[in-house]
């Protein structure tokens, strides 16, 4: 649901740190997978993590890679060993890392930065691991420049990808990696993760996991997020009132639905959400149910004006407008024409 590009910065890496493979919410089957590679030490040359941003790539290579190069005999990643230990501080020698940093795309002279490293040894363990973020956005160069290597690296050498989508890679480094797909999580998983993670309440937790789209990172995002808050209680503003309003009134939110363009799924989702619960609350009366609970008093408010059929045709307004514009609608027009029609 949501596809926004998120301007709201919240730190995940206090999560990532220690986490270990029974910490992972979700994600069962890869996770045996991981395991299991571990246990045989059928260890490949190219594994290419696939997901949305969000997803939760980073938390699990990281928990894999580390126990690639742990030294235990026993579980693997430790946690106690001097490996272990390097990695989980962020100082392992033989961890070697290609970010974008503020850039669009992964450049040719990272990549081949990164080959000339293949040829030395490790310094700690008995392998070394590479771990290229956002692996989409390589460049046509970049990713050619690391083919060969990735057919035929060193044999201490493992090649980590992590990639939100596989379009973008070249044929030729997909069939070369062995791909992990991760899978968005329920609501519930999300909010196991918030609750755990947060000082947030279910009810609050319920709130964000609905906004997620099964996808952890989002969750962390909003919940952390001032930015979420204030354009929710402004969304809610809009919500309370356009019931009350003629077609003037109505236009003078236009505004709001500008200023928030590059959120405009989350806006719709959080409009969605809301419709959603007003139906719960008349169909169902049970407040477990409703994800607003911090709204209730509007929510019996706009229940007991609304009906049925109404709510439903609202929402089926939204979600129509909502693919409109993810089919390049004119935004102005798409925005005008849900507001008379709400
Ligand atoms: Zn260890």
């Amino acid at each position: 649901m949501i596809s926004g590009d998120f301007c709201w910065i919240y730190s995940f890496e206090r999560f990532r740190d220690s986490m270990n493979f029974s910490d992972i919410v979700g994600q069962s089957v890869l996770v045996d997978r991981l395991k299991r590679i571990m246990q045989n030490q059928l260890i490949g040359h190219a594994y290419l993590f696939v997901g949305p941003e969000g997803i939760g790539k980073k938390t699990v290579s990281n928990i894999f890679a580390r126990g690639l190069l742990c030294k235990s005999q026993g579980n693997r990643p430790c946690d106690l060993c001097r490996s272990c230990k390097q990695f989980n501080t962020g100082n392992h020698p033989d961890i070697y890392r290609v970010t974008r940093g503020s850039r669009l795309s992964i450049g040719v002279e990272q990549i081949r930065k990164m080959l000339e490293d293949t040829q030395l040894k490790p310094y700690e363990s008995g392998r070394k691991i590479y771990i290229i973020e956002d692996a989409h956005t390589m460049t046509v160069q970049a990713q050619n420049a690391l083919l060969k290597t990735l057919e035929e690296p060193p044999g201490f050498t493992t090649i980590m990808l992590l990639g939100d989508r596989s379009q973008g890679l070249l044929p030729t480094v997909l069939s070369r990696c062995q791909v992990f797909r991760m899978q968005k999580l329920t609501k519930k998983e999300v909010c196991s993760i918030l609750v755990s993670n947060l000082d947030l309440s279910e009810e609050k937790a319920m709130l964000f996991a609905s906004l997620s789209d099964g996808i952890p990172g989002r969750g962390l995002q909003l919940a952390g997020s001032k930015e979420f808050n204030d354009m929710r209680e402004e969304v809610f503003k809009f919500l309370s009132e356009f019931s009350r309003l003629d077609d003037m009134g109505k236009m003078q939110y236009k505004d709001l639905f500008t200023k928030y363009r590059d959120n405009i799924d989350v806006v719709m989702d959080i409009m969605v959400l809301w419709f959603r619960d007003i139906l719960v609350y008349k169909e169902v009366h049970n407040n477990h149910l409703i994800i607003n609970l911090d709204k209730l008093a509007l929510l019996k408010g706009q229940a007991s004006i609304f009906t049925v059929k109404r709510v439903r045709s609202i929402i089926e307004k939204i979600e129509q407008s909502r693919r409109m514009l993810k089919g390049n609608a004119n935004y102005q027009m798409t925005i005008e024409n849900l507001l008379l029609a709400l």
